[in-house]
């Protein structure tokens, strides 16, 4: 039997994951409670987060820096009106999850520790250069979500830990778009691309979704592409470096091929799409 704890306090959720070796956290349960009733999973203790205050919720710090606690929800994250031009990217990506159940259900710091490679999540954040907070018993540390993905479904989560914020730096003015192609809508990305143009508007982040185990970003790129967004040439180069660093699988949403041959067109279009927002 499976038991559910609701603690109040961060470290009481903690406490309960670091003694108990079956204990798993729990956040709006949208994956994980299919999990369990498919018993991919069996935990003794399911530790709901939902009653901890201070996980939840979307706010500027006071150096201008963006705090996102891991239990806000995606329609949260999806109607933000903190969440503007260069972070725009992860409204957008918030929006394009699912449907409306499982926007309201579903949260951050779940989305990002189930580390689906198709998932909405990842390359929006990617391209926000987000930093996770992740705290245990005793402790926290903080991570680039580029070092946070590991392998397919293997993240630099450990036992007992819990994801609790993301951080982002300020927003800047720029613009960001997220671009997502899936069979159906509503479906998980067979492909997706999120990209904001940088603050003086000579150079973009780009980073691609669900054609590896986690988002794909190649900043050297980046940087040869500065001040040559105009460039169809450039722009392929950096296309072609994104293609030769994924490392697509084939599955019910595509084949590995089909996938590396949207890798260039999602470039492209989010290029048009970041300039379509300057005009
Ligand atoms: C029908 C359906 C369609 C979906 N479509 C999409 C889609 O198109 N795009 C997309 O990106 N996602 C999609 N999702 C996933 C959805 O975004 C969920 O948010 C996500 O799966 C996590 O759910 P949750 O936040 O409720 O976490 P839970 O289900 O509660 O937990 C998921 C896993 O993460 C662990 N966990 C939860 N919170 C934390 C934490 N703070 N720290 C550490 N570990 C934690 C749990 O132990 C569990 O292993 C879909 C899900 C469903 C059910």
């Amino acid at each position: 039997m499976t038991q559910i704890l609701q603690p109040e306090t961060l470290d009481e959720a903690l406490a309960v994951l670091a003694a108990e070796d079956e204990a798993m956290p729990m956040s709006g349960g949208a994956t994980l409670v299919a999990m369990k009733n498919a018993r991919l999973v069996e935990p003794t203790h399911l530790v709901s987060l939902d009653r901890i205050a201070g996980l939840r919720g979307i706010a500027t710090l006071p150096d201008g820096r963006i705090r996102i606690g891991a239990m806000t929800r995606h329609f949260e994250t999806a109607s933000s009106a903190l969440l503007t031009g260069s972070l725009s990217v992860l409204r957008q990506a918030a929006g394009k999850i699912a449907n409306r159940v499982v926007r309201n259900m579903g949260t951050m710091g779940g989305s990002v520790a189930n580390a689906d490679p198709a998932a909405d999540y990842l390359p929006a954040l990617a391209c926000c250069d987000a930093v996770l907070t992740i705290a245990r018993a005793g402790g926290e540390r903080e991570l680039s979500i580029l070092d946070y993905v590991e392998d397919w479904y293997e993240t630099a989560l450990e036992e007992g830990e819990v994801i609790t914020a993301f951080t982002l730096p300020a927003p800047e003015e720029s613009p960001s778009a997220y671009r997502k192609i899936a069979r159906v809508t509503g479906d998980f990305a067979t492909a997706s691309c999120a990209m904001a143009l940088t603050a003086d508007g000579q150079g973009i982040r780009v980073a691609i979704g669900a054609c590896g185990p986690g988002p794909l970003r190649d900043p050297e790129a980046e940087q040869a592409l500065i001040g040559k967004l105009d460039d169809p040439d450039a722009v392929t180069a950096l296309a072609e470096r994104l293609v030769a660093m994924a490392d697509p699988i084939d599955d019910v949403r595509g084949t590995a091929d089909y996938r590396l041959a949207l890798i260039p067109r999602l470039v492209r279009q989010g290029l048009d799409d970041l300039k379509k927002d300057l005009r």
